[in-house]
């Protein structure tokens, strides 16, 4: 037998009565606190929905696309794994419905089952199957997140697929933890364990029974609660664990789950010895979270600012980084449709740093080239990322260089497309999946803000677009001062733009975003709060 090969368990995580209770969070909170308890650990996300990918879907209805390295646009729930666990996954951390019907009828079309009927049971729960299994025997744990609530009709498959774990690898080898929700009645002053009791029902019901309760409500709650949810949902009473609201910040999760032992308790549950978790960095980067020295606020601009998880990542990295540098990260949302000429200085002037966030279509353009015409006139510090970089450009060439028809060929073709179609674009017609994708090396010129940030010449960032700086505008935009830092390896791609006589003003056709992490933030985050920082005291002067 191959010696390095470990033996993996693996930990489902469900989801009753509602949604948005938090799944993601809990499963990453669960993977930091085995990782650092010294085991090897990944996370996987089991998305219900027949889309492909979520990569088409809208950001109003799901969210942020989330980018892996190996170019897989999945759901944001993998960005929390990332963050939490500091490691960067991949396509197999990821799996919809759609991705497996789509795999299961390419089979047959191939004539592959050899004239059997195909069915959902055994042919699409043995390809979920060999999904959970992807990692065995190469991590200690996979913690396995079922997308949805139990009940709906899409999750069936992939529960069935749990049970089935179950039975072929013994109960020393999977266990099931369900996450649900106990309302609190403000008019009764109570705490219901009704819903609760109802979704183990369900959940049993599919031949699966928890081992461990995760029960999200408002308050910690008491030891008799605890004891009528572990009498009633058969699940002991240590295996019933409160989670209360994080009171300042989602980073609170795992230490609220490691003061009630649950690391150890799964420990337990697959007979394994106790381990006591390494968490001094994690908390003092928590204590920074909760009371930090400093305070700044700055302006996120974009289209979908109703919504705050279509820019989930670029929250995170500000909170981040706002610990790194000891501060307290304010927020304001800006809608750019909202931002004339006549109100950019009431939207704008105030703040401390203005971040332009990445985005499609030619909606709020002109608001967003305002706004940047305002914050470089007057010093404020600048993040443009990736369509942020794009009219930070269109913004120069028609205020600086001249060039008054400016635009992107996303938006207008006409002769001054100073933001262009990537070549490689060109002949693609097929949406899903088909932009430059993933991680690509750039290049950093030494004499750059950006060189300060990360103190290194090579970098590798995540992609997400068509578009890029026109390279036969290049040496007009130059001439007139601004500075192409970074650059793809064969010089062709502009990657970072920045401006040598304001503050900090950084452009970038990548989405640093997705790589920043607890504890070690990003770079260029840290980078533009510290900048804010400087801003906002000269601000109080
Ligand atoms: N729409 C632009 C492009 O495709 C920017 C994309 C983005 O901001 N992620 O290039």
């Amino acid at each position: 037998m191959d010696k390095s090969k470990k033996l993996t368990r693996y930990i489902f995580i469900t989801g009753g009565v509602l949604s948005s209770l938090g799944k993601g969070i809990a499963s990453a909170s669960i993977g930091l606190l085995l990782k650092q308890s010294g085991f090897s650990v990944t996370l996987m996300k089991l998305d219900p929905y027949i889309n492909v990918d979520p990569g088409t879907m809208n950001p109003f209805q799901h969210g942020e696309v989330y980018v892996t390295d190996d170019g897989a646009e999945t759901d944001l729930d993998l960005g929390h794994y990332e963050r939490f666990l500091g490691e960067s996954l991949s396509k197999k951390n990821n799996h919809t419905t759609g991705q497996v019907y789509l795999e299961v009828i390419e089979r047959e079309r191939r004539g592959e089952y050899l004239g059997k009927t195909v069915q959902v049971i055994p042919h699409i729960t043995d390809t979920i199957k060999s999904k959970m299994k992807l990692f065995d025997g190469k991590k200690d744990f996979v913690i396995i997140e079922i997308g949805g609530t139990v009940g709906d009709i899409e999750s069936l498959p992939f529960l069935e697929a749990q049970r089935q774990m179950y039975i072929d690898l013994g109960r020393k080898r999977v266990l099931n933890i369900h996450l649900t929700y106990v309302p609190y009645i403000k008019s009764s002053g109570e705490l219901k364990t009704k819903p609760t009791q109802h979704s183990v029902k369900s959940l049993m019901e599919y031949g699966i029974r928890p081992d461990i309760l995760l029960a999200r409500s408002e308050n910690k709650f008491s030891k008799d609660i605890k004891q009528k949810i572990s009498l009633f949902c058969n699940v002991e009473e240590k295996s019933v664990i409160d989670v209360p609201d994080a009171t300042h910040t989602i980073y609170e999760v795992p230490l609220s789950l490691k003061q009630q032992g649950l690391n150890n308790i799964i420990l337990d549950k697959f007979e394994m010895e106790q381990v006591e978790p390494e968490l001094d960095e994690f908390k003092k980067f928590v204590d920074r979270i909760k009371r930090p020295a400093n305070e700044v606020t700055v302006g996120l601009v974009g289209k979908y600012t109703q919504y705050r998880d279509s820019y989930k990542s670029i929250l995170e990295a500000f909170i981040h980084a706002g610990s790194i540098n000891n501060t307290r990260v304010n927020v304001e949302m800006i809608d750019s449709e909202q931002i004339t000429t006549e109100n950019v200085a009431d939207k704008v002037g105030h703040l401390d740093g203005v971040l332009i966030g990445p985005g499609f279509g030619h909606r709020g353009i002109e608001g967003k080239i305002n706004a940047i015409k305002y914050i470089r006139e007057n010093n404020i510090p600048f993040f443009g990322i990736c369509l942020g970089l794009q009219v930070a450009t269109i913004e120069y060439a028609r205020n600086v260089c001249g060039l008054t028809r400016a635009n992107s060929a996303e938006f207008e073709i006409n002769d001054q497309n100073v933001i262009d179609l990537m070549e490689s674009q060109k002949n693609v017609k097929e949406k899903g999946g088909t932009m430059r994708l993933g991680a690509y090396p750039a290049i950093l010129s030494k004499d750059s803000l950006a060189y300060q940030a990360y103190k290194t010449t090579e970098i590798s960032e995540r992609h997400r677009h068509r578009f890029e700086v026109n390279n036969s505008f290049r040496d007009i935009l130059v001439q007139n001062g601004l500075k192409l830092s970074a650059t793809s390896p064969d010089g062709n791609l502009v990657e970072i733009i920045e401006l040598p006589n304001h503050p900090w003003y950084v452009g970038v056709q990548f989405h640093p975003e997705l790589k920043s992490r607890v504890i070690i933030g990003h770079p260029l985050f840290i980078g533009f709060i510290k900048a804010a920082l400087k801003e906002h005291k000269r601000k109080e002067k």
